[in-house]
This record gives C-alpha cells, sequence and structure tokens, in this order.
C-alpha cells in the first residue's frame, strides 16, 4: 500500500486526492491533515458568502472524502504537533496543499494602523473564520478604501456595499451580517495603481457591481483609453472593461457610491492614532500596461482601508522557501529536500493566482510525478503511524464524520434561507462534535 499524506483541505488538496485515487487504484491510502476541525479550505473561507454556486463544488470534495482510502485527519496542526521530517519518514510522499491564506503586506507608512486590515483578514472575518472572528473592522466610519484591482477587491467591495435583503441564500456569518447591516459606510474608493486595462477582475463579478440595491459604481471617463484599445484585449478582459465603460454614465442616486480610482499608487496611510485617510501617487501610463509616478499626491478620506494585494503562503519549519515568490520554493512540484518525497500544490506551489478549477490539473500533475519519482511503495508506516504519533501527543483528531456532524448543527442553526449558520470558534465545532 502507498501512502500518502496531504496538508491541506481547500481545493488543492482535494483535486490531489481524486488524482491519486485515479493514479493509483485501490493501492493508496490518502490522509488530509488539517490545521482545523472543518475542511475545505479556500471554499469555505475564501470564496465570497454570497457565491454559494461557487461553493456547491465541496460536494464533489465530500464525495472523494467519503472514499474508503481517504482519511480527513482534521484539527492537526503541522509543524507543530507533528513536523514535517516525521511526516517524510511516515508516508510514500508528503503534498503541501496549504494554499496562500496570509496577506502580502502593504509596506507604506501608516499600514499598521487601526482601521487598515488585509483583505486574508477581511474576507476570513466575514466567512467565520476562526483566526479572523474577532477582527471587528470599523464599520462606524463614511469612507472605505479598497486597494487592488482584483477579484478580491470586487468581493470585498460587493460586500461592503452590499443591503442586507441581498445576503438572503448567503452563508455569511451573524457577526459580518449584523455588523454589516449598521455599517455607516457610504462610500467605496476602489483604488489601482494601474488602468483599467490592467485590471484582474472577471466580467460576470464585475457585472454584478452594477446591480446592487443601494449602491452604485462610477468609472472617470478620464481614466478610460480610447474605446479603439479595446481591440487589443482578450475577449474577457473586453467584457469586463466595458462594464467600466457603462459605469461611466449610470446615475448616481443610491446610499453608497463605488468610485473607481485607476492610476494612483498608494504611499502612504494617514491618520490620528487610526487610519483617516490614504495617500496615494498619482500614476500616469508609459506603454506596455506599465506606470509611473508622476510626483503629485492627493487624500482619499478613508477610515477602514482594506488591501486586497495578493497572498502569501506561511512557511513551515523544515520547508524550504521562496522568500520573493511566497511561497514553497520548488520545481514543477517537487520540493528540495534529502528524501525526495516533498511535493507542493495548488497556490503553495505556483501562488495566489487562477481559478479553483486551475487546481485540478495541478493535482494531476503532481500524481503522475509522485508515481514517476517512486514507481513502487517504500512499506511505510502511513496513517496507523501518524495516530501512534499523534496519540502521543495529546491531539483531538477530527474525522470527516466528525465534521458531519458538525455541518449538521451548523445547517440546524442557520439563519432562514441561509444554508448554515458557522461555528466560528474552534471549540464550539469541537462542542458540536461531542454533542
Ligand atoms: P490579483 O488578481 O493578483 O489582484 C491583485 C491586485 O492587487 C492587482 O490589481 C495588483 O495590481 C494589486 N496590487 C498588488 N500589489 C499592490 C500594491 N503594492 N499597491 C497597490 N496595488 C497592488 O489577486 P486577488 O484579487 O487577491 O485574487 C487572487 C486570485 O483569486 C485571482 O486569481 C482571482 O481571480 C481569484 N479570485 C477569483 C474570484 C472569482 O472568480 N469570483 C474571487 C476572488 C478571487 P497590479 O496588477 O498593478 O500588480
Amino acid at each position: 500500500m502507498r501512502h500518502i499524506a496531504i496538508i491541506g483541505s481547500g481545493p488543492a488538496g482535494y483535486y490531489t486526492a481524486e488524482a491519486c485515487q485515479k493514479q493509483f487504484g485501490s493501492d493508496v491510502a490518502i490522509d488530509m491533515i488539517d490545521r482545523l476541525p472543518v475542511p475545505y479550505g479556500l471554499i469555505r473561507f475564501g470564496v465570497a458568502p454570497d457565491h454559494q454556486s461557487i461553493k456547491a463544488v465541496s460536494r464533489r470534495y465530500e464525495q472523494v472524502a467519503l472514499s474508503e482510502n481517504v482519511r480527513f485527519v482534521g484539527n492537526v496542526s503541522v509543524g507543530d504537533q507533528v513536523t514535517i521530517p516525521e511526516l517524510l519518514a511516515l508516508y510514500d510522499a508528503v503534498i503541501l496543499a496549504t494554499g496562500a491564506p496570509v496577506d502580502r503586506p502593504l509596506g507604506i507608512p501608516g499600514d499598521d494602523l487601526p482601521g487598515v486590515v488585509g483583505s486574508a483578514a477581511f474576507v476570513g472575518w466575514y466567512n467565520g473564520h476562526p483566526d479572523f472572528a474577532e477582527l471587528d473592522p470599523p464599520l462606524d466610519v463614511s469612507a472605505a478604501a479598497v486597494i487592488g484591482n482584483g477579484n478580491v477587491a470586487l468581493d470585498v467591495t460587493r460586500i461592503l456595499a452590499k443591503a442586507p435583503a441581498e445576503f438572503v441564500g448567503s452563508d455569511i456569518v451573524a457577526h459580518a451580517f449584523d455588523a454589516l447591516g449598521n455599517s455607516a459606510i457610504k462610500q467605496v474608493t476602489v483604488v489601482g495603481r494601474r488602468g483599467p486595462h490592467q485590471i484582474q477582475m472577471t466580467p460576470k463579478e464585475l457585472g454584478e457591481l452594477g446591480h446592487l440595491q443601494r449602491a452604485v459604481p462610477h468609472v472617470d471617463t478620464a481614466d478610460l483609453p480610447p474605446e479603439a484599445d479595446d481591440a487589443a484585449l482578450e475577449p474577457g478582459e473586453r467584457k469586463s472593461v466595458s462594464h467600466l465603460r457603462s459605469f461611466v454614465s449610470l446615475a448616481q442616486d443610491k446610499d453608497v457610491a463605488i468610485d473607481f480610482d485607476f492610476f494612483a499608487r498608494p504611499v502612504a496611510i494617514e491618520g490620528d492614532g487610526k487610519a483617516e485617510r490614504l495617500i496615494v501617487e498619482r500614476t500616469r501610463p508609459i506603454g506596455e500596461g506599465m506606470v509611473e509616478g508622476t510626483g503629485e499626491t492627493y487624500a482619499i478620506p478613508a477610515g477602514l482601508i482594506i488591501a486586497c494585494i495578493g497572498y502569501r503562503t506561511p512557511p513551515i519549519p523544515g520547508v524550504p522557501y521562496d522568500e520573493r515568490a511566497g511561497r514553497f520554493a520548488n520545481t514543477e512540484g517537487r520540493v528540495p529536500v534529502d528524501s525526495g518525497n516533498l511535493y507542493a500544490v495548488g497556490w503553495a506551489r505556483r501562488g495566489p493566482t487562477g481559478t479553483i478549477g486551475t487546481n485540478r490539473p495541478d493535482g494531476y500533475m503532481i500524481a503522475e510525478t509522485i508515481a514517476a519519482d517512486h514507481p513502487a511503495s517504500a512499506g511505510k508506516d502511513g496513517g496507523a503511524g501518524l495516530d501512534a504519533l499523534l496519540a502521543t501527543r495529546g491531539a483531538d483528531k477530527v474525522s470527516f464524520a466528525d465534521w458531519q456532524r458538525i455541518e449538521a448543527a451548523e445547517s440546524a442553526r442557520a439563519r432562514d434561507g441561509a444554508p448554515r449558520e458557522k461555528f466560528v470558534v474552534v471549540a464550539d465545532m469541537l462542542a458540536a462534535r461531542d454533542e
């Protein structure tokens, strides 16, 4: 029997488990180890709560999880309760599928002021991640700034701008639903350091902003390149830019204004003991999608500043790390360690880009690589060895059946019309399991 450990139970983890099942048939036992007692990583904690159709992919992962040769080993922290060298000794292959759940730092003066948060924290807060349940972002301010022109910036802007009625059917957690319902924010400025042709926003998600109950987007005509230049864009990009063009003329007749501010590079955050304004430098295009600073600066009033500028993979002791890229050092998924059986997939391998489905070919590639590197099982102890080790460390493992009990409890306590009310504290998840 070949023993494989996958660390992380998000999309990259489950696609890799599925690929290993296909690659090795019944000759494989897979342990999916997660720090939290609940599976699905980015699907549960990253995908926006009002995008339930995207979250539905977890049903496919559930099929994998319920297979006989796959085990969920939740509530176990790798690098802490069990080390990477220990796992490498127990399993034929160890696959890091830990994603990129940590904010890239903004790195400008004032970015440590209260009121400045990263998107991992803010998204984690409204999605009920135990690490961020206590974030309590200031929503009693009149203006917010969202830095970045990617899909996460769009998610964050939309969640800030939506009326409570627009969360029907979502699984936004109660603390965020209540706080956002009482929000005083009337202005959200979406700040991009480059121009409309350089946005990373997909058309469907951008189009949604034009149909919100109490908020309306606005783009300044002066920021838009000549329409003829759109012909050079990919079809999806052209569609997104056409949404931006349509935002120019929307009647500004709703409670909340969403202002796109392009060619604005954040240089500082100022305020008296807390964020009050974002200082940006005006940039100008210099060709090939590049910009340069003009030296002109101005202030965007904002008591809440959310940096949606990308993520990093947290390092794990004993694992080679690429500091510059913010992910594990690897060559096509092989992480260089002496034992030769450590791999990385998904965002932990290639950085935080692409859709959820992009992780599927990643998983298949790694399964093939493992088959090539280790044509036969080395007869290691696998899960039995892990269980023995964890027993000596007082670990309180959570199985997939345990998770199903937690899930049932979350469904049972859901608001009307909502699929679930998540537990946001690990102890409450474990209590639901034990009931
Ligand atoms: P992203 O698409 O890489 O966007 C990051 C944005 O931050 C870019 O606009 C970038 O500008 C900007 N940025 C980076 N550093 C900056 C700085 N120092 N100052 C100002 N701006 C800065 O990343 P993301 O939005 O975090 O999304 C991550 C991945 O998840 C993407 O592949 C995204 O499509 C995906 N996602 C998909 C969905 C969906 O499909 N519904 C939802 C959420 C996320 P430059 O371009 O100038 O570098």
